[in-house]
């Protein structure tokens, strides 16, 4: 049996953002007013959360999990923290998510996480590099990371937030970062390519010629190769790049992003498994979902989509782990940045 049969179905989760709550400082690429479109008043905290609240929940009436996020919740002074786990505990939500930096998983944090049913908790390890770390302004070092993962694993699921193409960070260490942090008892990723937000210390430097945005291609590709060694060890990929419901025109100075780029990179994966061999046979509806961003990968493998409706159509992690094991489980990081999937890149047309 292969890790990959360890994925479990997402809960729907209905979002609570504090934006910068518990941030000592401003990471240099970040922004949460932006991102969240959220905006804390000084006046009344808890109105503010259940505006939040009464806005997300028309969307529908089965959330099983209230998250708090956009902040560094475990910095937060303590009888706030029990002031929102009381809080979903009056919405009746038992099962609650939070996220938060590694270094502020504390002995206390872990009793309150086991007390209040937290069932994952979410960690920003944007970089296993300590110096890529402190040059973006975070506070925490691959020790706490370690630290943190196995403090709370015993007790809940551990999910981390990664980056790529960040400010001084190494372009294929994202790949590395993905294999150490598959080794350990992690539940979730979140893949955040890096993007330069207006009003943050990344656009000055972005704007002054010191930071250079990685190429499209190369974001993808490296997407991509985390995204398979992340989920071939059965680990859900939550999220592959920024909220398409960014305002971008308003918001973003330059960077990584695309509203679809999420679907670009699984393109990226499904045009791969093409490349080496693998067909898409099935039901005519089952195959279609495999037509990729803008039907590319249906358009230029039209001979390998094949209707069959005798058999299932092969699923996305089987369409990985076709690739992970023809790749040798990338032990050459070059390998997948060679000439197939290049050639495949080009394809695209994002
Ligand atoms: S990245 Fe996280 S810790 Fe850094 S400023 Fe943003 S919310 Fe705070």
């Amino acid at each position: 049996m292969t890790p990959i049969n360890k994925n479990d179905k997402t809960k729907k989760i209905i979002p609570i953002f504090l934006p910068f709550l518990g941030c000592a400082s401003r990471c240099v690429y970040c922004n949460q007013n932006l991102i969240t479109g959220v905006k804390m008043s000084d006046d009344d905290f808890f109105k503010d959360i259940n505006d939040q609240y009464n806005r997300f929940s028309k969307f529908s009436n089965n959330f099983e999990v209230i998250a708090y996020y956009g902040g560094n919740f475990g910095e937060l002074d303590k009888s706030l923290r029990i002031e929102l786990y009381e809080y979903a505990n009056g919405l009746k939500f038992n099962n609650i998510h939070f996220s938060t930096s590694p270094e502020t998983i504390t002995d206390e944090l872990v009793h309150e996480i086991k007390k209040y049913n937290i069932t994952l908790v979410e960690l920003g390890v944007q970089s296993l590099d300590d110096k890529t770390i402190a040059s973006n302004g975070r506070s925490y070092t691959f020790k706490d990371v370690e630290k943190a993962i196995g403090m709370i694993s015993k007790i809940s699921d551990v999910g981390v937030q990664v980056m790529i193409g960040m400010y001084n960070q190494a372009a294929l260490s994202v790949i590395d970062d993905a294999k150490i942090l598959s080794k350990y008892p992690i539940k979730t990723v979140r893949i955040y390519p890096t993007v330069v937000l207006k009003d943050t210390v990344l656009e000055s430097y972005y704007n002054k010629g010191e930071y250079t945005v990685m190429d499209m291609s190369e974001s993808i590709l490296i997407s991509a190769t985390a995204y398979i060694i992340y989920r071939y060890n059965g680990i859900d990929v939550l999220r592959l790049s920024l909220p398409a419901n960014i305002d971008a025109d308003d918001n973003i100075v330059a960077g990584l992003y695309h509203p679809a780029y999420g679907d670009i990179v699984k393109t990226a994966i499904a045009l791969y498994y093409l490349e080496l061999g693998g067909e898409f046979r099935g039901s005519r509806k089952d195959i279609y979902n495999y037509s990729g961003y803008r039907s590319i990968i249906k358009e230029t493998y039209v001979n390998k989509f094949i209707e069959d409706d005798s058999v299932d159509c092969i699923s996305f992690d089987k369409v990985v782990e076709f690739i992970y094991k023809r790749s040798e489980g990338f032990e050459d990081n070059s390998r997948l940045l060679k000439s197939e999937t290049a050639k495949i890149i080009k394809k695209l047309r994002y």
